[in-house]
């Protein structure tokens, strides 16, 4: 069993080997909380959570870092424009970010850093390349990486300083700053505060008052959580240069080892166009999830390969919740046939050798939701003419494959009801209704067992009659 992943830096699926046996440390870049989450920002945290699972289950002791970025130009630009404090902008927009992970059954991060809490880690990084002769500072809280002094600069991406057009991956700054710049690659340390920034926003340094730029945060984070060398960095696509590249160089030239390999999860696309706010037509979580169930949401974004692109259409949901319904309608049949199974019988089950063949070759969810599909299979036609322990065995096969996805039914985070109450009075109301209708047939009473089944689906209620009598769900 080996696992193998594509790594961005080599351009090939290689084998994964942790540099320490039996543990992998990952990190992975979080938001910028200044707005709220639309699907583009949720599927790379979605497939890194999908990588965890399958790690984990493959017996590796993961280490997940995602962080937060609170302060940064956008930050600052969205608060001032909603007259907030950037500190408290930041913290609402986490929160939504933080809820809108949650809901949708993302296991929380080893540690979750903000970017404003390891501010003396980045400036002991500048330090370092200011001594090593990789940045230079050009007064007054301004300080740069020099993309020249290192000659590796570009090897992520493979792009040579030369053949980068002035404008790619520059940072735009105005006047004077721009002017001191040795080259107009050299990206930001270090920023000196803009006319009109709150003081709070900014920090003390040997290089004078400012803020750190993006790319330094990360790069003092991931060490500070993860070492100097560390197995897996990852993000969106739209990352890799500058961001991926900078953060790559700047740890390098200060003398680590950084990232030993790169993953890069791919686009939400609408009619083949990146979604983002910007274009106007962002997909945001809430909305989505006032649309769909939140399993539904989440099948919609695992179920596609992580290094393809995923074209959301009108049916996208409506494709995910037809599945959805099937895996989930058999879990609940089956658990009501053989009871149900303890989550820690789940987290043990061994996975089909198929599935797993899928998972180790570079995520292929798709091949593995073939694997699921073939044991829902199984598992229906089990339920139909099959021994009791037969459906469990495919009970405990599925639930187990989809936990790896994150999406086993009978995961207490699925629970539609918010409040057992409700469901406990409705569940009893039915029930009675139910067998009023069930006597009323065998009474061959049609006219009453009709009127009550009329009754029931006027209340949002579906009846399905099966050999093991009436159930009823949600219509
Ligand atoms: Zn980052």
């Amino acid at each position: 069993m080996t696992i193998r992943l594509f790594d961005t830096a080599a351009r090939e699926v290689r084998d994964f080997t942790p540099i320490t046996p039996g543990e992998v440390g990952i990190y992975l870049c979080g938001a910028t909380v200044q707005a709220p989450p639309h699907v583009g920002h949720l599927r790379p945290v979605i497939a890194f959570d999908v990588l965890r699972r399958w790690l984990t289950r493959r017996g590796l002791k993961v280490t997940l870092i995602r962080n937060v970025t609170d302060i940064d130009d956008k930050v600052l630009a969205k608060s001032a424009a909603a007259g907030r404090e950037w500190w408290a902008h930041a913290a609402l927009y986490e929160r939504v970010f933080t809820e809108a992970y949650d809901a949708l059954g993302v296991i929380p991060p080893t540690y979750e850093p903000r970017a404003t809490g390891s501010v003396p880690e980045m400036v002991g990084i500048m330090d370092r390349l200011v001594e090593k002769g990789h940045a230079y500072s050009t007064g007054a809280g301004n300080v740069w990486f020099d993309v020249r002094s290192w000659p590796a600069y570009g090897e992520l991406t493979r792009q040579k300083v030369d053949d980068l057009s002035p404008e790619e991956g520059a940072e735009v700054v105005a006047g004077s700053a721009a002017e001191a710049k040795k080259n107009p690659h050299d990206f930001a340390l270090w920023k000196a505060p803009k006319p009109g920034e709150p003081e709070s926003a900014s920090w003390d340094t040997p290089y004078g008052r400012g803020r750190p730029g993006w790319h330094l945060e990360c790069s003092a984070m991931a060490r500070r959580y993860l070492g100097e060398t560390f197995d897996i960095h990852g993000g969106g696509l739209d990352l890799r240069f500058p961001h991926h590249e900078n953060e790559q160089a700047q740890s390098r030239a200060a003398g680590y080892g950084f990232a030993q390999r790169w993953m890069h999860v791919a686009w939400v696309t609408q009619s083949g166009v990146k979604m983002s706010k910007s274009l106007g037509n962002g997909l945001l979580v809430s909305e989505l999830l006032s649309q769909a169930p939140a399993p539904v949401v989440r099948y919609a974004l695992a179920a596609v390969q992580y290094r393809s692109m995923l074209e959301w259409s009108p049916d996208t949901l409506d494709e995910a919740r037809t599945t959805w319904e099937r895996l989930s309608g058999f879990v609940t049949r089956a658990s009501e046939r053989v009871g149900d199974v303890p989550a820690e019988e789940i987290a043990k089950a061994e996975v089909p050798e198929a599935f797993a063949v899928a998972m180790d070759d570079d995520l292929n969810v798709p091949q593995a939701l073939a694997v699921v599909h073939e044991h829902l299979r199984a598992g229906n036609s089990a339920l139909a003419s099959g021994t009791d322990a037969a459906v469990r065995d495919e009970l405990v096969t599925l639930r187990a494959m989809l936990d790896v996805l994150g999406l086993d039914p009978a995961d207490p985070q699925w629970a539609t009801s918010t409040d057992d109450r409700y469901a406990t009075a409705l569940d009893g109301l039915v029930a009675a209704e139910l067998k009023a209708r069930a006597e009323a047939r065998a009474a061959k009473d049609w006219a009453t067992s009709d009127a009550i089944r009329d009754r029931l689906a006027a209340a949002g209620i579906e009846v399905q009659d099966s050999a093991d009598g009436a159930r009823w769900t949600l219509s």
